[in-house]
């Protein structure tokens, strides 16, 4: 049996245990063994991190150049390039997401750390026309303080990245908080960060449990910001934690994207973007397009064609190149999963390709791509978030029809419409109540591109270029150019 390694968290440009020196142990979702032991962080832990996140705040980080701040995001992003390979290979075995994908993934956050590094110096204030003759009135960006980045265990170099880079550019300093379902990625992480030569305290990363640890992190008194990633449950309980420090927060949460089909649309185009929006990193994705809504016409054929590829995605270990899908995260996703599958065929569903555990399931969480026709999208798979490869499939008639079903449910995070009428694209896009709409495409990113939902799925935007404001704050400067004094105010005029 391979030894099981073990992790220190990096708090103020240390490696430390925590104060207990309580660990826990992270799974291999390939094989459902413990692969790794990381410190489990206790209030005191917290509080040690914020309060060297204060300290730095307080020194000379925000006081640099905005651009001798952004060189310190481009060494990070050379960090990235240069170690995508490793970091890749460890976030494959903590999460279960396929080598490949991690790799690649790796190497493109880099751009993100570029793009914002390139922002740090080009966020300006304004001259405000104001009603008073000898008065100016300027306004400043500047940054809020301590930071605290909850992260969940999928995406989670993307997901810290969207935060921690906008947040550095700006000034501020970090608590990253990582998944206690995968928390070793971002450990690494913190190896790259030490070796950019980031002053210390400004990027903490501490491992542990919702509770005591995320808890205590966001509400802590010193934190001004939070900027959250994960379910909806979860987000509630960071609302009421901000309650203790009236922080400034920011959701990202889940989602259950409709994606629609017309006629008239490009069948092979549509079909690949199809099978990556939901068979895509196992559909453990927060874009997921798990809701498939599909034009009359073409129903029985398109849905055909659409499991024939759906059957033949080769399911394995998430190392493997020629993997197409790797396991789940976790067993408590497995059982969810099942669970939902079952009452949604109770209810009429009906079941055209997977549903099942695979076999390798003796070993890791695998299930396979998953279809399931509904006669209406209040079946629970097809209204839940299942955060897995399952799809749930509609047939509708009219183009009012398609939006009035794909508007009916309580997340807004991402869509997908399929058509080669450019009018019914545009017509559809604005109708759908969504924060983002792919048109012929589906699953992309980028750092200059702004990423969030509506309704249940959160609010704040990530990435793109106004993103970088949420990490600041408007400081309000009234400048007095009268050589007269000021009139006394209890001098009747
Ligand atoms: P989760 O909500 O269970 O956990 C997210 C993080 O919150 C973890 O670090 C966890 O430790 C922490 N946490 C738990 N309880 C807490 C508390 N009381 N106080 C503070 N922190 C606490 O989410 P998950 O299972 O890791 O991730 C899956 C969810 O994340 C899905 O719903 C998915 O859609 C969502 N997600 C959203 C996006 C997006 O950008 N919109 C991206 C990826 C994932």
């Amino acid at each position: 049996m391979s030894k099981i390694k073990e992790y220190k968290m990096f708090i103020d440009g240390e490696w430390v245990n925590s104060e207990s020196n309580k660990t826990f142990e992270t799974l291999n979702p390939e094989n459902n063994k413990p692969w790794a032991k990381v410190p489990e962080a206790s209030i005191k832990d917290v509080d040690r991190a914020v309060k060297a996140a204060q300290k730095a705040f307080e020194g000379t980080w925000p006081k640099l150049l905005p651009r001798e701040r952004g060189k310190y995001l481009k060494a990070i992003a050379t960090q990235l390039r240069e170690n995508a390979e490793a970091l890749g290979k460890i976030e494959t075995i903590d999460t279960g997401k396929l080598f490949r994908e991690t790799k690649t993934q790796a190497n493109y956050i880099a751009e993100y750390y570029d793009y914002f590094a390139g922002l740090a110096d080009k966020v300006e204030g304004t001259v405000v026309p104001i009603d008073k003759p000898e008065m100016q009135v300027i306004t400043t960006r500047i940054p809020i303080g301590v930071v605290a980045a909850i992260i969940p265990w999928n995406s989670q170099m993307l997901l810290t990245a969207v935060k921690l880079a906008p947040a550095l550019a700006m000034g501020n300093t970090v608590v990253i908080k990582a998944s206690e379902l995968a928390p070793v990625t971002l450990l690494e992480f913190g190896k790259l960060i030490e070796k950019s030569g980031i002053p210390k305290g400004v990027v903490n990363i501490i491992t542990g449990l919702g509770e005591p640890c995320g808890k205590a992190l966001t509400s802590h008194n010193l934190v001004e910001r939070i900027a959250f990633t994960g379910g909806p449950e979860t987000a509630k309980h960071i609302i009421k934690n901000s309650a203790e420090n009236l922080s400034q927060v920011s959701l990202e949460l889940g989602g259950k994207s409709p994606v629609v089909v017309f006629n008239d649309a490009e069948q092979e185009n549509a079909l690949n973007g199809i099978t990556a929006g939901i068979f895509g990193a196992s559909g453990q994705s927060c874009i997921a397009g798990s809701r498939l809504y599909i034009q009359s016409k073409i129903y029985e054929e398109f849905l055909d064609k659409l499991i024939s590829k759906a059957e033949k995605i080769i399911l394995g270990a998430p190392m493997e190149l020629k993997t197409q899908m790797g396991p789940l995260n976790s067993f408590k996703q497995l059982e969810n999963i099942e669970k939902n599958i079952k009452a949604t065929l109770e209810q009429g569903g009906k079941l055209r390709c997977g549903g099942k555990r695979s076999k390798l399931s003796n070993e890791g969480y695998y299930f396979p791509a998953t279809i399931i026709e509904c006669k209406n999208h209040n079946l629970p798979s097809a209204e839940n978030e299942l955060f897995g490869p399952i799809l749930s499939v509609m047939k509708f008639e009219t183009e009012e029809e398609a939006i009035t079903k794909m508007n009916d449910n309580k997340y807004g995070l991402s869509s997908g419409v399929y058509t080669a009428n450019f009018g019914k694209a545009m017509r559809v896009s604005k109708a759908i109540r969504a924060g983002i709409v792919f048109v012929n495409t589906y699953r992309l990113i980028s750092p200059m591109a702004p990423f969030g939902g509506i309704k249940d799925s959160g609010f704040g935007k990530e990435a793109g270029i106004e993103s970088i404001k949420e990490y600041t704050r408007i400081k309000t400067i009234w400048l007095n150019s009268s050589d007269k004094p000021m009139t006394d105010p209890f001098t009747m005029g």
